[in-house]
């Protein structure tokens, strides 16, 4: 369903060529190297196969919207009106560290899972491969492009200080200075209105989440290798 969804958004969508473009050329270098820390971080702990059938891609699309996503399967969107907000590698890399975390977390599928339970579908079974509407409408408010604020929230905040646990884990492991992330939220929290859906929905304080983001510091440091120029 990802997949499908996935071609079906980027062909109605403005994707930035990244052999003409800087931004999208590193939009797929810091992707693909956040995708490889991800891949060894699961390796070591005997997980690898959680990544067995992921085919990363890393899409930038031109659109004013402070957003990004990566659906289950590893197809990973980043919309140009983040990158204002970023405004650097090691801090994009933060952004792509906790969306990434998010899909290959689960974290999108337990989600699901409430909102079929929700609808008062059957979670077990073939229904994921049926076509059904309402499990494509479930799953459209789940994830990435479609996603809204609104039903599922109970373990979201959860999931949010996960994501941005791993996520900075796994940025550092990439060679990024896990630090960025502070001004990074800082920034974000400045930029106010223009906050993505996926960030509304679960909405830490900004304080909070950069408290948060504090106290992982120490660890994902014990990661951090600065990649060479
Ligand atoms: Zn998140």
């Amino acid at each position: 369903m990802a997949l499908t969804e996935h071609r079906t958004f980027l062909s109605q969508n403005k994707v930035v060529s990244s052999s003409e473009n800087r931004d999208a050329e590193m939009v797929r270098r810091v992707g693909s190297r956040i995708a490889s820390a991800i891949t060894t971080y699961y390796s070591k702990q005997g997980k690898g196969d959680i990544l067995s059938g992921y085919q990363w891609e890393f899409n930038l699309v031109d659109s004013k919207e402070v957003n990004a996503w990566c659906m289950p399967g590893g197809k990973v969107v980043v919309y140009t009106g983040l990158l204002p907000v970023t405004q650097n590698e090691a801090a994009l890399a933060v952004v792509l560290g906790h969306e990434i975390t998010h899909a290959v977390a689960g974290h999108g599928n337990e989600r699901m899972s409430q909102g079929m339970v929700a609808q008062g579908l059957g979670v077990a079974g073939n229904i994921l491969t049926s076509g059904n509407a309402k499990v494509n409408n479930i799953f459209n408010n789940v994830y990435g492009p479609g996603a809204q604020v609104g039903v599922l929230l109970p373990n979201s905040r959860k999931q949010e200080y996960e994501a941005d646990h791993f996520g900075l884990i796994f940025s550092a492991m990439a060679g990024y200075n896990p630090r960025e992330a502070i001004p990074f939220w800082q920034r974000m929290a400045q930029s106010g209105g223009q906050k993505p859906p996926e960030f509304l929905a679960t909405h830490p304080s900004d304080e909070n989440r950069i408290a948060q983001l504090q106290s992982y510091m120490d660890e994902a440091l014990k990661y951090y290798k600065p990649v060479k120029k």
